[in-house]
Protein backbone atom coordinates (compact mmCIF):
# COMPACT_ATOMS: atom_id res chain seq x y z
CA UNK A 1 0.00 0.00 0.00
CA UNK A 2 2.60 2.14 1.44
CA UNK A 3 4.31 1.73 -2.14
CA UNK A 4 1.38 2.82 -4.09
CA UNK A 5 1.09 5.60 -2.50
CA UNK A 6 4.75 6.12 -3.03
CA UNK A 7 4.66 5.49 -6.74
CA UNK A 8 1.91 8.06 -7.13
CA UNK A 9 3.50 10.75 -5.26
CA UNK A 10 6.73 10.05 -8.11
CA UNK A 11 4.30 10.14 -10.50
CA UNK A 12 3.24 13.69 -9.27
CA UNK A 13 5.90 14.81 -8.79
CA UNK A 14 7.72 14.35 -12.24
CA UNK A 15 5.09 16.05 -13.77
CA UNK A 16 5.44 18.76 -11.67
CA UNK A 17 9.54 18.68 -12.54
CA UNK A 18 8.19 18.69 -16.54
CA UNK A 19 6.96 22.01 -15.53
CA UNK A 20 10.02 23.21 -13.78
CA UNK A 21 12.58 22.06 -16.56
CA UNK A 22 9.77 24.17 -18.94
CA UNK A 23 9.94 27.33 -16.58
CA UNK A 24 13.51 27.06 -16.30
CA UNK A 25 13.94 27.30 -19.80
CA UNK A 26 11.01 29.86 -20.74
CA UNK A 27 12.27 31.35 -17.58
CA UNK A 28 14.54 34.50 -18.72
CA UNK A 29 11.86 36.77 -20.13
CA UNK A 30 9.56 35.54 -17.69
CA UNK A 31 11.95 36.09 -14.85
CA UNK A 32 13.19 39.59 -16.39
CA UNK A 33 9.17 40.51 -17.04
CA UNK A 34 8.57 39.93 -13.34
CA UNK A 35 11.60 42.05 -11.83
CA UNK A 36 10.64 45.07 -14.17
CA UNK A 37 7.27 45.12 -13.14
CA UNK A 38 6.49 43.93 -10.03
CA UNK A 39 7.15 43.95 -6.77
CA UNK A 40 7.39 41.11 -4.31
CA UNK A 41 4.43 38.78 -3.38
CA UNK A 42 1.72 39.24 -5.27
CA UNK A 43 4.14 38.40 -8.61
CA UNK A 44 5.24 35.40 -6.60
CA UNK A 45 1.67 34.09 -6.07
CA UNK A 46 1.23 34.83 -9.67
CA UNK A 47 4.19 33.00 -11.11
CA UNK A 48 3.31 29.99 -8.81
CA UNK A 49 -0.16 29.76 -9.97
CA UNK A 50 0.90 29.96 -13.46
CA UNK A 51 3.56 27.17 -13.17
CA UNK A 52 0.53 24.70 -11.50
CA UNK A 53 -1.61 25.24 -14.98
CA UNK A 54 -0.14 23.78 -18.12
CA UNK A 55 -0.92 23.84 -22.09
CA UNK A 56 -0.56 22.49 -25.32
CA UNK A 57 3.29 24.29 -26.30
CA UNK A 58 2.25 23.77 -30.05
CA UNK A 59 -1.62 25.06 -29.82
CA UNK A 60 -1.66 26.77 -26.85
CA UNK A 61 -5.04 25.39 -25.82
CA UNK A 62 -5.22 25.08 -21.99
CA UNK A 63 -5.21 21.69 -21.15
CA UNK A 64 -7.98 19.81 -18.74
CA UNK A 65 -7.13 17.99 -15.98
CA UNK A 66 -7.89 14.78 -17.69
CA UNK A 67 -5.00 15.61 -20.45
CA UNK A 68 -2.49 16.41 -17.06
CA UNK A 69 -3.12 12.59 -15.49
CA UNK A 70 0.58 11.29 -15.38
CA UNK A 71 1.84 8.94 -17.53
CA UNK A 72 -2.01 7.71 -17.82
CA UNK A 73 -2.87 10.68 -20.36
CA UNK A 74 -0.21 10.26 -22.19
CA UNK A 75 -1.01 6.80 -23.00
CA UNK A 76 -4.67 7.78 -23.36
CA UNK A 77 -3.92 9.99 -26.00
CA UNK A 78 -1.16 8.18 -27.52
CA UNK A 79 1.82 10.70 -27.07
CA UNK A 80 -0.86 13.46 -29.23
CA UNK A 81 -2.28 16.50 -28.28
CA UNK A 82 -6.09 16.02 -27.87
CA UNK A 83 -6.57 19.55 -29.83
CA UNK A 84 -4.05 19.36 -31.99
CA UNK A 85 -2.87 15.92 -32.93
CA UNK A 86 0.71 17.04 -32.08
CA UNK A 87 3.01 14.74 -30.71
CA UNK A 88 3.96 15.51 -27.12
CA UNK A 89 7.70 15.27 -26.32
CA UNK A 90 8.68 11.64 -25.14
CA UNK A 91 10.38 13.51 -21.78
CA UNK A 92 7.15 13.97 -20.60
CA UNK A 93 6.08 9.90 -19.52
CA UNK A 94 9.93 9.47 -19.27
CA UNK A 95 10.33 12.02 -16.48
CA UNK A 96 7.11 10.90 -15.04
CA UNK A 97 8.05 7.64 -14.71
CA UNK A 98 12.11 7.54 -13.94
CA UNK A 99 10.59 9.83 -10.47
CA UNK A 100 8.17 7.28 -9.64
CA UNK A 101 10.69 4.47 -9.95
CA UNK A 102 13.10 6.28 -8.28
CA UNK A 103 10.60 7.27 -5.12
CA UNK A 104 9.52 3.34 -5.31
CA UNK A 105 12.95 2.39 -5.07
CA UNK A 106 14.42 4.68 -2.57
CA UNK A 107 11.29 3.44 -0.15
CA UNK A 108 12.04 -0.30 -1.39
CA UNK A 109 15.95 -0.08 -1.06
CA UNK A 110 16.08 1.70 2.47
CA UNK A 111 12.73 0.63 4.14
CA UNK A 112 11.37 4.24 4.44
CA UNK A 113 8.43 5.53 5.73
CA UNK A 114 6.57 8.55 3.65
CA UNK A 115 7.09 9.83 7.52
CA UNK A 116 10.86 9.92 7.36
CA UNK A 117 12.62 13.17 7.20
CA UNK A 118 15.11 10.92 5.17
CA UNK A 119 12.89 9.54 2.09
CA UNK A 120 11.56 13.31 1.74
CA UNK A 121 15.22 14.50 1.63
CA UNK A 122 16.53 11.63 -0.68
CA UNK A 123 13.12 12.21 -2.37
CA UNK A 124 13.99 15.66 -2.96
CA UNK A 125 17.60 15.49 -4.21
CA UNK A 126 17.27 12.82 -6.50
CA UNK A 127 14.16 15.21 -7.99
CA UNK A 128 17.17 18.08 -8.67
CA UNK A 129 18.97 15.24 -9.89
CA UNK A 130 16.64 14.46 -12.43
CA UNK A 131 16.13 18.33 -13.13
CA UNK A 132 20.22 18.78 -13.73
CA UNK A 133 20.09 15.48 -15.98
CA UNK A 134 16.97 16.18 -18.41
CA UNK A 135 18.06 19.97 -18.50
CA UNK A 136 21.52 19.32 -19.35
CA UNK A 137 20.54 17.04 -22.02
CA UNK A 138 18.14 19.55 -23.76
CA UNK A 139 20.21 22.42 -23.44
CA UNK A 140 23.64 21.44 -22.68
CA UNK A 141 23.67 23.80 -19.42
CA UNK A 142 23.44 23.24 -16.17
CA UNK A 143 21.83 26.38 -14.04
CA UNK A 144 23.10 27.71 -10.86
CA UNK A 145 19.59 28.62 -9.75
CA UNK A 146 19.43 25.06 -9.27
CA UNK A 147 22.65 23.89 -8.78
CA UNK A 148 22.29 26.46 -5.62
CA UNK A 149 19.06 25.21 -4.07
CA UNK A 150 20.25 21.49 -4.76
CA UNK A 151 23.58 22.02 -3.24
CA UNK A 152 21.98 23.74 0.08
CA UNK A 153 19.50 20.85 0.66
CA UNK A 154 22.15 18.76 0.35
CA UNK A 155 24.04 20.56 3.07
CA UNK A 156 21.46 20.88 5.13
CA UNK A 157 21.29 17.05 5.21
CA UNK A 158 24.76 16.58 6.03
CA UNK A 159 24.49 18.35 8.85
CA UNK A 160 21.33 16.94 10.34
CA UNK A 161 22.99 13.46 9.47
CA UNK A 162 26.16 15.11 11.78
CA UNK A 163 28.14 14.22 8.49
CA UNK A 164 29.41 17.89 7.75
CA UNK A 165 33.42 17.11 7.38
CA UNK A 166 33.01 14.43 4.98
CA UNK A 167 30.46 16.15 2.75
CA UNK A 168 32.72 19.20 2.40
CA UNK A 169 35.83 16.85 1.83
CA UNK A 170 33.57 14.99 -0.67
CA UNK A 171 32.73 18.25 -2.30
CA UNK A 172 36.32 19.40 -2.03
CA UNK A 173 37.31 16.24 -4.24
CA UNK A 174 34.88 16.35 -6.94
CA UNK A 175 34.66 19.76 -7.50
CA UNK A 176 38.40 19.83 -7.39
CA UNK A 177 39.18 16.55 -9.91
CA UNK A 178 36.94 18.50 -12.48
CA UNK A 179 37.95 21.71 -12.04
CA UNK A 180 41.60 20.34 -12.74
CA UNK A 181 39.83 19.25 -15.83
CA UNK A 182 38.00 22.43 -16.26
CA UNK A 183 41.47 24.08 -16.14
CA UNK A 184 43.81 21.86 -18.01
CA UNK A 185 41.48 21.59 -21.21
CA UNK A 186 40.36 25.19 -20.70
CA UNK A 187 36.83 24.12 -20.88
CA UNK A 188 37.04 21.66 -23.78
CA UNK A 189 36.77 18.69 -21.70
CA UNK A 190 34.08 20.11 -18.94
CA UNK A 191 32.32 23.09 -18.32
CA UNK A 192 32.28 25.15 -15.48
CA UNK A 193 28.50 24.08 -15.01
CA UNK A 194 29.74 20.91 -14.10
CA UNK A 195 32.29 21.91 -11.88
CA UNK A 196 29.67 23.49 -9.86
CA UNK A 197 27.30 20.09 -10.33
CA UNK A 198 30.89 18.83 -8.69
CA UNK A 199 30.08 20.37 -5.56
CA UNK A 200 26.35 19.17 -5.17
CA UNK A 201 27.48 16.10 -5.62
CA UNK A 202 30.64 15.86 -3.24
CA UNK A 203 28.13 16.56 -0.89
CA UNK A 204 25.98 13.94 -1.64
CA UNK A 205 27.66 11.42 -1.24
CA UNK A 206 30.25 12.45 1.27
CA UNK A 207 32.56 9.85 2.29
CA UNK A 208 31.76 7.74 -1.18
CA UNK A 209 32.51 10.97 -3.22
CA UNK A 210 35.92 8.83 -4.91
CA UNK A 211 33.72 5.90 -5.53
CA UNK A 212 30.94 7.72 -6.90
CA UNK A 213 33.50 9.45 -9.34
CA UNK A 214 35.04 5.94 -10.56
CA UNK A 215 30.83 4.96 -11.29
CA UNK A 216 30.49 7.91 -13.23
CA UNK A 217 32.88 6.85 -15.69
CA UNK A 218 32.24 3.40 -15.61
CA UNK A 219 28.34 4.64 -17.26
CA UNK A 220 30.44 7.80 -19.27
CA UNK A 221 32.52 4.92 -21.42
CA UNK A 222 29.21 2.36 -21.12
CA UNK A 223 27.61 5.33 -22.63
CA UNK A 224 30.26 6.46 -25.21
CA UNK A 225 30.05 2.39 -26.43
CA UNK A 226 26.74 2.44 -26.78
CA UNK A 227 26.29 5.70 -28.79
CA UNK A 228 29.26 4.50 -31.07
CA UNK A 229 26.80 1.31 -31.38
CA UNK A 230 23.80 2.94 -32.06
CA UNK A 231 24.40 6.51 -32.16
CA UNK A 232 21.95 9.10 -34.51
CA UNK A 233 19.24 6.12 -34.44
CA UNK A 234 16.81 8.65 -32.12
CA UNK A 235 19.60 9.69 -29.46
CA UNK A 236 21.68 12.57 -29.35
CA UNK A 237 25.46 11.90 -31.03
CA UNK A 238 26.34 13.19 -27.38
CA UNK A 239 25.00 12.64 -24.48
CA UNK A 240 26.06 16.08 -21.93
CA UNK A 241 28.47 15.46 -19.40
CA UNK A 242 25.87 16.70 -16.64
CA UNK A 243 23.07 14.42 -17.90
CA UNK A 244 25.04 11.23 -17.00
CA UNK A 245 26.38 12.79 -13.81
CA UNK A 246 23.10 12.84 -12.93
CA UNK A 247 21.97 9.42 -13.79
CA UNK A 248 25.15 8.26 -12.01
CA UNK A 249 24.26 9.83 -9.26
CA UNK A 250 20.32 8.63 -9.19
CA UNK A 251 22.01 5.24 -9.81
CA UNK A 252 24.31 5.25 -6.33
CA UNK A 253 21.91 7.21 -4.38
CA UNK A 254 20.01 3.70 -4.63
CA UNK A 255 22.92 0.91 -4.99
CA UNK A 256 26.04 3.33 -4.04
CA UNK A 257 26.69 1.84 -0.73
CA UNK A 258 26.27 -1.68 -2.11
CA UNK A 259 28.67 -0.68 -4.67
CA UNK A 260 31.27 0.58 -2.74
CA UNK A 261 31.57 -2.50 -0.65
CA UNK A 262 31.79 -4.44 -4.54
CA UNK A 263 34.32 -2.69 -5.42
CA UNK A 264 36.29 -2.65 -1.67
CA UNK A 265 35.69 -6.99 -1.96
CA UNK A 266 37.42 -6.73 -5.65
CA UNK A 267 40.72 -4.88 -4.45
CA UNK A 268 40.60 -7.30 -1.45
CA UNK A 269 40.25 -4.52 1.15
ZN1 LIG B 1 -2.10 21.14 -29.01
Amino acid sequence: MVIVIVIVLGLITGSFLNVVIFRLHSGKSFLFRRRAFSSGRNSDRASASELARSQCLTCGRQLQALDLIPLLSFLFLRGKCRYCGKKISWQYPIVELATAITFGLLVQNFQFSIFNFQFWFQAIIASFLIVIAVYDYKHYLILDKVILPASLTALIYQIWQGNLAWALLGALIIAGFFSLQYFASKGRWIGFGDVKLGIFLGLIFAQNALGFLVFAYVVGAVVALLLMAFGGKGLKSRVPFGTILGFSAIIFLLWGDRLVQWYLRLLGI
